[in-house]
């Protein structure tokens, strides 16, 4: 199987593994630190963290531990919402730093928008010229959140990672973030575990001789979208990135296309957190 079928590229010509680990909610540092193992002994090279999630420094532990050169695994990290102006962000950027024993980020996003966007991605800008951070991105970014980043910043987000799964497919953002090569990552994959209850993806996966979870990511790998699934229990962490090896056909696609539902987490329009 050949190594591209693994990897997307950013427009600023950074290579990153396409499905990548998640981390929410493992919050015990033991646990996060042995999901993280098992993981990079799995082949994942890209692990997603975050400020808010309180794991950064067993996550960091867990590379350090893995032998792995840090040039192999492709790590982000994002800026919690009581960490947004220009001052702030720098310093938000060194302590994520700190807590994952790293000297430098391959992603940096923007965890949800707010009011002070454009400063906060001036730090994010900066720190990205300055080479301390390989791609700049956001999280949970709307059009018009995205739009005015365009309008006044110097550089487009490489990535926004937004909720995404077969209920809440986000066409529209899609077309937008397509039409600057910001590339989409999918948090949420598996809807947060309820994709396991919808009939069709228990059919076509039985059809496919599949999971469900690899029937799901295969559909966002598909369709260019980057997936991020997250488990603790070492066989689903193993099976996840075991999606290569077959396609969807386009009927099936259609199918799936059809279903309806909506988002599970906040309208980022209308968070208050
Ligand atoms: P996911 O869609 O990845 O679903 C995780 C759930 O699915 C867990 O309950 C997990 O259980 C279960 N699961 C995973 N694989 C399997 C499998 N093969 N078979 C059965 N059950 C399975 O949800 P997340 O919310 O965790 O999203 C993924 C990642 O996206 C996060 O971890 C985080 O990194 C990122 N994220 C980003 C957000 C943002 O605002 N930017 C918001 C939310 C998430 P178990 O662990 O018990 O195996």
């Amino acid at each position: 199987m050949s190594e591209e079928r693994r990897r997307f590229t950013l427009y600023n010509g950074v290579s990153i593994p396409n499905v990548g680990f998640g981390t929410f909610r493992i919050d015990d540092p033991k646990t996060a630190e042995a999901s993280v193992t098992t993981a990079l002994e799995a082949g994942y090279r890209h692990i997603d963290t975050a400020k808010i999630y309180g794991n950064e420094e067993p996550v960091g532990e867990a590379i350090k531990k893995s032998g792995i050169p840090r040039n192999e695994i492709f790590l982000t990290s994002k800026l919690w919402n009581n960490e947004h102006g220009y001052h702030r962000a720098i310093d938000a950027f060194e302590g994520s730093l700190r807590r994952l024993s790293t000297d430098y980020l391959d992603l940096y996003l923007i965890h949800w928008p707010k009011e002070s966007n454009i400063d906060t991605w001036k730090a994010f800008e900066k720190l990205y010229r300055d080479g301390r951070i390989r791609s700049i991105g956001v999280s949970n970014f709307k059009i018009h959140h995205l739009q005015e980043l365009i309008d006044k910043g110097k550089f487009i987000p490489m990535v926004n990672q937004v909720e995404l799964h077969p209920q809440f497919p986000q066409k529209r953002l899609r077309g937008f973030c397509e039409k600057y090569d910001i590339l989409i990552e999918s948090w949420g994959p598996l809807m947060q575990g309820k994709i396991f209850s919808i009939p069709l993806m228990n059919e076509l996966a039985e059809k496919y001789e599949k999971t469900v979870a690899q029937l799901t990511l295969r559909w966002h790998l598909q369709q260019h979208l980057l997936p991020l699934p997250k488990s603790t229990h070492a066989e689903r962490i193993q099976g996840n990135l075991d999606v290569y090896d077959f396609s969807i056909s386009d009927e099936d696609m259609e199918k799936i296309d059809r279903l309806r539902g909506d988002r599970i987490g906040p309208d980022p329009d209308s968070i208050d957190f």
